[in-house]
């Protein structure tokens, strides 16, 4: 029997592929280390649990309202000027929020522009809604506000932007996010940001998140996780922040596609932010040093450029491939060769890169860079 044509557009995530990958080795008895995955290593805090285990102690296992949790939604905006609680739908992490995103702001044919490298869900994601995503290269990892300029066309929905960004780290200063954001007021665009990597820019840099552009607000969507900022991957509790209407949209939608986040978990993730008294110095002092410590073991080995936030490093490998050899495979002989798992950067839209997530423990930073040291 034949599938529809949709499913038959899009790519598996490469990035699941290869944390299935790399499970199944280490599950054969293999010591792989991964770098492959972006995920923080660390434990859920314990207030967190606490309260997790309370509400399903308590009964909180039924279904919850479609949007989600009130208090929750209530707590994510209290931070911010100009949203309310019906500016936020609660949704099984963010990667599902992106996905409905494009279900309710394009119909067949809508273009998304996206500059690239970019994560690896963000294309297949517009396709999955019947869009176009229009890749728009970055320079030096930054945005090259006129290159999106020139991508627009009269089918242009969206841009989509992802500062701190995956795969590369780099964190859009101001004067890009100001011009972006005159750009989509004047062509009548949505401006789509994935800010998941908030908690994670480095060097006492300034962040700005653009759910403080009060002139943005009737098209901006920003959408955030709690699995990157609090270690909660496996709660999938993320949420988008965005005009009424949208929120509306999403939440139809999702009255259909999820109904509502798993309940007791949406308890976690409010323990999470009660929990929070200010940002989390210490967290972003030990992540900091990891990024160091990653940086300069990688720039021994590739040409790198140092990122400002997240928790990857994204090396130009074009030194290192062999003639026709591809990231792809070069990525595979590290595994198969090393050991060590680690991301191409074909899966990001672009070619002779890798990906190296350095959110893992300092002994597997250490011995993964060890092994790699070995093998090249
Ligand atoms: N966002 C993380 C990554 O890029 C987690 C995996 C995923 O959802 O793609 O590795």
């Amino acid at each position: 029997m034949e599938l529809s044509a949709r499913v038959g557009r899009i790519e598996p995530s490469r990035t699941a592929h290869f944390a299935n990958l790399v499970a199944k080795m280490q599950a054969a008895g293999e010591n792989v280390i991964s770098l492959a995955i972006g995920e923080p290593h660390g434990p859920v805090a314990p207030e967190v649990l606490a309260a997790t285990g309370a509400a399903l102690l308590d009964g909180q296992t039924r279904y919850s309202a479609i949007p989600g949790l009130e208090p929750l939604r209530a707590a994510l905006v209290a931070p911010l000027r100009h949203h309310r609680t019906e500016n936020v739908i609660i949704t099984n992490g963010s990667k599902q929020a992106l996905f409905s995103i494009f279900q309710v702001i394009c119909n067949p044919g809508d273009e998304v522009v996206i500059p690239v490298p970019c994560w690896v869900s963000f294309p297949e994601q517009v396709k999955l809604a019947g869009g176009n995503p229009i890749l728009v290269p970055t320079v030096n990892h930054q945005l090259d506000p006129a290159a999106l300029e020139n991508a627009i066309g009269p089918r242009t929905r969206a841009i989509l932007i992802n500062s701190p960004n995956n795969p590369t780290g780099a964190v859009y200063p101001d004067e890009d996010l100001q011009q972006i954001a005159a750009l989509v007021r004047q062509r009548g665009l949505y401006l789509v940001s994935d800010e998941a990597y908030a908690a994670f820019v480095y060097d006492n840099q300034p962040y700005t998140s653009l759910t403080g552009f009060a002139e943005l607000t009737d098209r901006l969507i920003v959408t955030g996780s709690f699995s990157k900022s609090f270690n909660m991957t496996g709660f999938r509790v993320g949420y988008a922040i965005g005009p009424v209407s949208v929120i509306k949209a999403l939440t139809d939608l999702q009255s259909h596609l999820a109904g509502n986040v798993c309940t007791f978990a949406q308890y976690g993730a409010l323990a999470a932010l009660q929990g929070r008294q200010g940002p989390d110095r210490q967290r972003l002092a030990t992540f900091q040093k990891k990024r160091d410590a990653a940086y300069q073991m990688a720039s021994e080995l590739f040409a790198c450029v140092k990122p400002a936030g997240a928790f990857y490093l994204f090396p130009d490998i074009s030194g290192r491939l062999k003639r026709g050899q591809s990231a792809t495979d070069f990525a595979i002989r590290l595994l198969n060769e090393a050991k060590v798992a680690v991301m191409p950067g074909e899966a990001f839209g672009v070619e002779n890169h890798l990906r190296i997530a350095f959110a893992v423990s300092d002994q597997d930073l250490m011995t993964g860079f060890e092994r790699l040291r070995e093998i090249l």
